[in-house]
């Protein structure tokens, strides 16, 4: 009897066994399909969770005094909004050829009001720019799948040039190949910025980049996650996977 037990688990083990390559196999080709570019936690329609960390940062825009208004429902922006007065953390946004109003995602405001203190200190006034949101994909060469650009988002804005506080006018397609010490000061003080993802500059990427920086918030839709399963874990919780469960609270 043991003997037959036995044998039958051994047979079920081999089955589960001679699936898994498949089903890895599987997983890998669904895998960079289903992985897109975008945030962590990002979905469509937006979940909960996104909605929660929508209401916070515009919460917090609040509390540092920028002034901002609803805009209305945009395709793909989590929290679409105005700043009429269009400065953040002292520091102008002007577009080049574009009228307002400019609709963006309330985390590329809150970056960007975050990051002003620094911008200011460089010696930044004013980001002169020519596209914040708008409905588009990357500019990869020969991609069938391009995923959706940032802009698309509303959280990137493509500067062209900058104003220092001496009232200069600096333009990236220009004056970073001379080594504008103000616009090297931007990039670096981007790039360290936990605010923003690393910025698209002729120095990284000559090739669409050659004249302007693209500035890219950083967001993580998945703040709440580490909170909502030590909640849920407590009491009986078990100690195996549970990727059903996982998919099942979003
Ligand atoms: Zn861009």
């Amino acid at each position: 009897m043991n003997g037959r037990r036995l044998a039958v688990a051994l047979a079920c083990a081999l089955v589960a066994m001679a699936s898994l390559p498949w089903d890895a196999e599987a997983a890998t080709r669904r895998g960079p399909r289903k992985r897109s570019n975008m945030p962590p936690g990002w979905t469509w329609p937006p979940s909960r969770a996104m909605r929660t960390v929508g209401r916070r940062c515009t919460d917090e825009l609040t509390a540092m005094g920028v002034v901002w208004k609803r805009a209305p429902r945009q395709r793909k922006v989590a929290r679409p909004i105005y700043v009429p007065k269009m400065e953040l953390g002292g520091v102008k946004l002007t577009s080049i050829f574009r009228k307002g109003p400019f609709v963006m995602d309330c985390h590329l405001a809150l970056s960007l009001a975050r990051a002003g203190e620094v911008l200011r200190q460089i010696g930044v006034r004013e980001l002169r720019f020519s596209t914040i949101h708008e409905y588009r994909r990357i500019r990869v060469r020969g991609a069938k799948r391009r995923p959706l650009s940032r802009h698309a988002l509303g959280l990137a804005v493509d500067v062209f040039e900058i104003v220092t506080d001496t009232g200069e006018k600096v333009v990236v397609e220009k004056d970073y190949k001379k080594k504008d010490p103000t616009l090297l000061a931007l990039e670096r003080g981007i790039a360290s910025s936990l605010d923003f993802r690393t910025p698209l500059t002729p120095g990284n990427d000559r090739r669409s980049h050659r004249d302007h920086f693209h500035l890219e918030a950083r967001v993580n839709y998945e703040q709440e996650q580490p909170l909502r399963t030590a909640m849920l874990c407590t009491g009986r919780c078990s100690d195996r996977p549970a990727p059903r469960q996982v998919s099942a609270r979003r």
